[in-house]
């Protein structure tokens, strides 16, 4: 159900102000253990003048940590008086989620990016997400939003947008994607958008990046160094920060429905290939053992299209049904 009432929760701190601030998003937690609880989700809001309202988001997936770490470092580091309006910086969004180490909230079972629905008198991650929606995403002129693979997926490190119905949109987020600087940028089909934070964004006509940056529920250097550059690149080219974008080439990318792969059998999974790896149509990608019956040989998983392993399954098991491997292929 839609309302368009006041959210539920509060901000420690006001969104006007001048310099760096830290507080929190509280909300009501009322539980078996602290009656008249409340759940406290910190951020940072750096303020200077005029200048764009920009919304910077992680731990939107509690197993994803590129983007946590590296807001959490940039909201103590980051050079205010280079700050051109306001940046709020959420670290973890899911934050219940982000303490927990896991991909969904532990108290209501929601996953963070299923959740904006505006939903005021919801669980406690549709009212998180409705505050985020209704107080911030309204207000903001650009989102960015760090996601990873998490403890079930690996993906080759990219950032994303969506195909969008206004080619001015189109055209101000790719060179977003541009500027952002990643190995690859995706123009993303997304499996299922109803109630992301993306969907949420867009729809409202704002600048939306989110990335997929590493997996497997840990982090590199690497993924660390793309995190922390590509926000940076991100601030100074939208005029929220006055630094010097940093360029690296990107490989513009994308996909449809038919480039996911879903397991379809049960077993140990072996991947014969790296995700980054180019494949063509019929090539095997994958095999599942059916530790059950070691008699049989292994069943294949084939590449139904030509193009880059971009995302995998991570982990020696895969049940039927399981994301087992997204390819993309170039833009023309
Ligand atoms: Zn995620």
């Amino acid at each position: 159900m839609t309302n368009n009432l006041t959210p539920r929760g509060k901000l420690s701190i006001g969104l006007s102000g001048t310099g760096r601030r830290f507080g929190h998003l509280e909300l009501p937690w009322s539980r078996n253990d602290s009656a008249w609880g409340t759940l406290r989700i910190p951020l940072a809001i750096l303020s200077n003048g005029e200048g764009p309202f920009t919304l910077l988001t992680a731990g939107n997936h509690g197993d994803e940590f590129e983007g946590p770490m590296t807001l959490m470092d940039l909201a103590r580091t980051l050079d205010v008086d280079r700050v051109r309006g306001t940046i709020v910086i959420i670290p973890g969004l899911n934050y219940p989620a982000l303490y927990a180490g896991t991909r969904l909230s532990p108290i209501d079972g929601l996953n963070m990016n299923r959740a904006f629905r505006r939903r005021r008198d919801g669980s406690i991650t549709e009212q998180i997400a409705d505050f985020v929606e209704a107080e911030l995403v309204t207000r903001a002129d650009a989102v960015l939003d760090i996601h990873s693979g998490g403890k079930t997926m690996f993906f080759h490190p990219f950032a994303a947008i969506h195909k969008l119905a206004d080619e001015n949109e189109n055209r101000r987020a790719r060179e977003a994607l541009i500027a952002f600087g990643a190995p690859i940028g995706m123009v993303l089909e997304e499996l299922d958008n109803e109630g992301m934070l993306d969907t949420a964004v867009e729809s409202k006509g704002k600048l939306f990046v989110s990335t997929e940056l590493g997996g497997g529920g840990s982090t590199t250097p690497e993924t660390m160094f793309l995190a922390r550059r590509g926000t940076l690149n991100f601030l100074s080219h939208i005029g929220a920060y006055d630094g010097d974008i940093e360029r690296s080439p990107t490989r513009l990318m994308s996909n449809d429905q038919h480039s996911y792969i879903a397991a379809d059998d049960a077993g140990l999974i072996e991947f014969v290939c790296n995700v980054g790896e180019s494949v063509h149509a019929g090539q095997v990608i994958a095999k599942i053992h059916r530790a059950d019956q070691i008699g049989e040989q292994p069943r294949r998983i084939l590449a139904r299209s030509t193009g880059m392993v971009l995302g995998r399954h991570f982990g020696g098991h895969i049940a039927t049904g399981d994301f087992l491997a997204l390819l993309a292929q170039d833009v023309e």
